[in-house]
């Protein structure tokens, strides 16, 4: 506990620098804790010291650490992994935001799978938590071969309207992740690329900066930072 609550005022810092470098507000700015791998304990750990915006990359993971968390107040849980469309009825029971839409197939899917069955009254699409409509990020494929879900960047104009003609889905925005480097100047130019088509494309989200890049992503316009590592430590390989 003690040193998850060091490493978050640590990172909250670099956020707080970051911000304050680029010119921006960083209210602007979301911390997602990413907790793959990391028990349902983590998370409790997590959200006892505020934290409230929450990223799982596996359906099925979350699925078992739900049972624990999934009714912790005020807690929202992202899908930052790729999710298949087979998988989509139990993500909407889980997840509040699902930041990898990367087809208009998986949109429609999440649509219908917010659609209860029964009388009438289901007009008035009820979501996870009674809530409606559900977030929804579109992930973009910015690094040609080395990603394996995503978007192309020109699938993206008739994506968007797919998922706009999705009554249930709202969407936010843009998801990317850069492939790997340890220097963060080399994620710029990708996060830079999807700024640049949110922007095409009136979108405001920007989920994008991870623990290695999260200032440089900052200075790119990101809305949503996903940090694992700086927050929880290294992951155990799976
Ligand atoms: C694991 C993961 C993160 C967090 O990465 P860290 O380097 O541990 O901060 C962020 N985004 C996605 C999509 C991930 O899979």
């Amino acid at each position: 506990m003690e040193s998850l609550r060091q490493n978050l005022a640590a990172v909250r810092e670099r956020i707080a620098r970051a911000a304050e470098g680029a010119g921006r507000d960083q209210a602007g700015i979301t911390l997602l804790a990413v907790t793959k791998i990391f028990p349902a304990a983590a998370i409790q750990e997590a959200y006892d010291l505020g934290l409230r915006e929450f990223g799982e990359n596996y359906v099925q993971e979350f699925e078992g650490k739900a049972a624990q968390v999934g009714g912790l107040a005020g807690a929202r849980f992202h899908l930052i992994g790729h999710l298949q469309s087979n998988k989509s009825k139990k993500a909407v029971e889980l997840f509040r935001v699902i930041q990898t839409v990367d087809s208009a197939r998986l949109a429609r899917r999440l649509n219908e799978a917010l659609v209860r069955p029964g009388p009438p009254v289901a007009d008035l699409a009820i979501g996870p938590a009674g809530e409606s409509p559900l977030d929804v990020m579109l992930e973009v494929k910015l690094s040609g071969e080395d990603a394996k879900s995503g978007a192309e960047p020109a699938e993206l104009p008739a994506l968007i309207e797919a998922v706009r003609g999705c009554q249930n889905l709202r969407l936010t925005g843009l998801m990317t992740m850069p492939p790997w480097s340890d220097d963060s100047e080399a994620s710029r130019p990708y996060f830079r690329r999807l700024r640049e088509l949110a922007e095409q494309h009136g979108l405001t989200g920007l989920s994008m900066g991870m623990s290695h890049d999260l200032e440089t992503a900052i200075e790119e316009g990101a809305t949503c930072v996903r940090v694992g590592t700086a927050l929880f430590g290294k992951r155990k390989k799976v």
